[in-house]
Order: structure tokens, then sequence, then C-alpha cells
């Protein structure tokens, strides 16, 4: 019997020092012991939990019955695995346990009790969670980049419990904040800070990522950024794109925190590879949006003036007669054929060269004359055509004879020699309440500039 006692006394010993938290309670799940480690977790005095149903540990109540039909009931076979439960703690936060246990009988008394042995694994479960919040967030369709790198901040705030998250850009030693999530929107993109009064700053240097909870007790309680910003705790890692460092991906608080663990490490790492991503992929859709743009510019340009190409001039003339044809706008669709006279000459006096330079010029001239909404375009050859929609017929003829009075007196020099260059111009009017297709359009513009060569070129005639 004493040797029974001093094992008891043992055995109780020995539970009181493990970390895991033991229970143990009757057949109707009333606690009649809990070692140290469980008086700690749960945050309960002792004495107010001896006696008590073990429902009050739980975060729900449906998990204690459920526990109750599958492992806490008197006929229950040994458990395999560990199930993790969420339990609640005596100020209402949670945590959660890896739970093994089951029925054992006293054989003195025959009575059964519940053995209970809970793991804290809030850590690991948590790690999980923002896990895969991270996946859900990197392959939601529907975030644009800010979004995106947004989410990763409040993610990491919420997973270290650190109010504070940067995503910075790092260049010639300057910090500058892309993105930032601060309880009192004290970081505004943009602003920038010199690297070295950062705490990034060892995040460079050591290329890898860096952590300290508690900065007053660390190696780096003097660096400048403990004295200008006072924070207390930081996890950092470096942001690289394309192979590249780019910046960093950083969370901190004023308040010290509890060590960070390997798995944090890790997770501040992938955050901070998945933000790289981010960057390049954004960077990616920017170069392909610029290559799409200067594609259908040239889709569009004539090479040799800059001006537009036929092609072109086609589609906005189709949609100028549109506009005028829906009463989109009030005043008629004036277009005009310009055609360079004798040019034939210019190119064999001169060479085609001159000739190009010619053609170059009504480019040039015509971005003084013409309004921003008219359209010059190379109909081919040495033949321009010129679209003015929403413009009174007499509006229109000023604006092109200066066009033409304009080359006349324009001075392309070639081998010490002024080019002789004119144009004869027609040009015609569409009524808004007058029908035309392209086709006709084009074609009395054609007549009118035909009739212009007849009378002698260098001059604009309408029909
Ligand atoms: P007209 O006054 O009756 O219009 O006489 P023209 O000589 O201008 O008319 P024609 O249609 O006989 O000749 C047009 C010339 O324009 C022929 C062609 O070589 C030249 N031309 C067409 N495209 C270009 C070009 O891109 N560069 C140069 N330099 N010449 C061109
Ligand atoms: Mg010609
Ligand atoms: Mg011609």
């Amino acid at each position: 019997m004493q040797r029974f006692e001093m094992i008891q006394t043992l055995l109780g010993q020995m539970l009181g020092q493990i970390d895991d938290i033991i229970l143990l309670a009757d057949d109707q799940r009333h606690i009649t012991y809990m070692n140290d480690s469980a008086v700690k977790a749960f945050g309960y005095p002792r004495d107010m939990l001896i006696g008590q149903q073990t429902r009050i540990l739980y975060a729900s109540n449906d998990e204690f019955e459920r526990q109750g039909t599958r492992q806490f009931r008197t006929d229950a076979l040994p458990p395999r695995e560990g199930r993790v439960i969420r339990y609640r703690r005596q100020d209402g936060s949670f945590f959660y346990g890896e739970t093994l246990g089951g029925p054992i009988k006293d054989p003195s008394s025959d009575n059964t009790f519940m053995f209970g042995l809970i793991r804290d694994v809030s850590r690991r479960v948590t790690a999980e969670h923002t896990l895969h919040r991270l996946h859900a967030i990197t392959s939601s369709r529907q975030l644009s980049f800010n979004d995106r790198i947004d989410e990763l901040l409040k993610l990491g705030c919420a997973h270290f419990g650190l109010p504070i998250g940067i995503f910075s850009r790092i260049t010639d030693g300057d910090y500058v904040v892309q993105r930032a999530c601060h309880p009192e929107d004290l970081l505004a993109p943009g602003l920038s800070f010199s690297l070295s009064d950062t705490y990034c700053d060892h995040v460079y240097k050591a290329d890898s990522v860096q952590a300290f909870h508690h900065v007053a007790s660390s190696e780096i309680r003097n660096h400048p950024c403990y004295s200008n910003f006072n924070l207390e705790a930081y996890i950092g890692a470096p942001v690289i794109v394309d192979g590249e460092r780019y910046g960093t991906f950083n969370f901190s608080s004023p308040d010290p925190v509890k060590p960070f663990t390997s798995q944090d490490i890790e997770l501040v790492r992938l955050i901070a590879l998945w933000a790289g991503h981010e960057v390049a992929r954004a960077n990616d859709i920017n170069a392909l949006k610029e290559a799409h743009q200067a594609l259908e510019k040239v889709a569009i340009t004539d090479p040799l003036t800059g001006l537009y190409n036929r092609r072109h001039a086609q589609k906005v003339l189709e949609e100028s007669i549109t506009a005028l044809s829906t009463s989109q706008v009030d005043q008629p669709l004036c277009v005009a054929l310009l055609d360079f006279d004798h040019f034939k000459k210019i190119n064999d006096n001169y060479g085609h060269d001159a000739g190009d330079l010619a053609l170059q010029q009504l480019g040039v001239l015509a971005e003084d004359i013409l309004l921003p909404g008219d359209t010059l375009a190379r109909w081919g050859g040495e033949e321009f055509l010129a679209i003015l929609p929403n413009s009174l017929l007499s509006d229109s003829a000023t604006r092109i004879n200066t066009l033409r009075q304009r080359m006349k007196e324009s001075v392309v020099e070639h081998a010490g020699q002024r080019l002789p260059l004119s144009l004869s111009i027609g040009l015609t009017c569409l009524a808004p309440s007058e029908r035309a297709t392209r086709e006709q359009l084009i074609a009395r513009a054609d007549e009118a500039m035909y009739a212009a060569k007849e009378d002698g070129r260098n001059c604009l005639r309408m029909v």
C-alpha cells in the first residue's frame, strides 16, 4: 500500500511536469484531476474546474457532445489517433488541441474514468489556415494586383499578430512603401525612408528572412529603426522578382510578441515569394498591354508619314457616317481627297527620297492646321483623305484650303533645290439629313479632286 501511494505521488509529480494537458474525469465527464499544464492552458483556478463537467472547456457544445459519443464513452475503444478540438479558455480566447483519450477502468473500485491528453497545436492549425487563405488569395482571378498585395499584407498581420505590414520597393538604398497596412493608415504608398533606417536593412544584408520578437533584448537594439520608430517586433523577407531583389515584405509592431517559430519564418518567406510572383505577373501583363498597344498603332499607321493608313480611314469614315445618321452630331461630315500635283515629275526630277520628304511634309503641316477631331490618312500613293466630322462646310473648306496654301509655300529642299509642291483637293460634305455610303462619299470627293486638276491644279473644288 505504501508502495502504491509512492507511485501515485511520483505519477502526480511526473504529470505535473509534462507540457501537454492531462485531464481525468469521472464517467459523467466531471473533472477529477488536472495537471499544471491544464491549469495554465485553460486559465481557470484549479478549484473552479474540479468537479465541473468538461463541457466548460469546449468552444462548442456540439463538439463536447460529439466527443462524448466518439471517445469519452465507457465502452469506447482506445483511440488510434488524436483529433483537433477547439477549446475555450476562461478569458474567452480559443486554442486548438490535438486530443487523445478514452475510458480507463480503476481495477480497485471498478469505476470508469475518462482520461484525456491534449497538445496545444494552435500554431500549426493557424499556419494551415493561413496557407489555405494564401492559396485562396493567390488563385483568385477577381482581385487586382493592389487588392492581392493588400490581402497578403492583411493575412500576414493577422497571422503574426502584428499590426503593421509593408510591401516595400528598395532601390539604391531608398526604401519606398508600395502598399501598407497600418492601424492609423500612416503609411501611404510612395512614403520613403533610408534603407539603413529600417529593419529591412538586415534582411537585405543577410539576403534572408529576419525576425526579432523583442528588439530591446536582441542584438539589434542599437539599430536606428529602434530609436526612430520604437518597433519591438519585426519579421521580414526579401521579395525577388525575376531573379532580382525588388524589396521586402515585412510585418512589425511597437509591442514585443512571442518568439517567432520556424513555421513563421517559412510563412513570411512564402508570402514574400508570392508577392514577387505578383509583381512579375503585373509586369508581364503591362508589357503585354504595351506590346498590344504598339501593335495596334502599327496596324493603323502609315510607316512613311506616320499618318493613319487607308484601313483606319475607312473605319473612321464608316463611324462618322453612322454618327451622322444616328443624330449623334448636328453639323455635316466633310471629306476631302488631297492629291499631289505632278508628283511623278517630283520623283523623276529630284529622286524618290525627295518625293518621300514631300509626302511627310503634309503630316507636319496638318498637325498645326487640322482640329483634334479631324482625321488625315494616307489613302494611297500620293493621295490623302481628310475626314472632318461635325464641321460646317465653310469651316472645313477654310482648314483644308489653308493646308493647300501652306503646302504651296512650304520649303522642302533637295540638293539645294526647292521642290515645287502643290495639292489638288476635292471636298464634299454630307448633311445630317442626307444619306450616302462610304463609297459614294469618296466618289464625290474624287470627282471634286479631278475638277481641281482640270482647273489647273493647286486649288480646291467642292461637289
Ligand atoms: P497628277 O498631278 O495628275 O496627280 O500627276 P501625278 O504625277 O501626281 O500623278 P500620277 O498618278 O501619274 O503619279 C503619282 C506618282 O506618285 C507615281 C508614284 O511613283 C508616286 N508615288 C506613289 N507613292 C509614293 C511614295 O511612297 N513615295 C514617292 N516618292 N513617290 C510615290
Ligand atoms: Mg498626283
Ligand atoms: Mg494620284
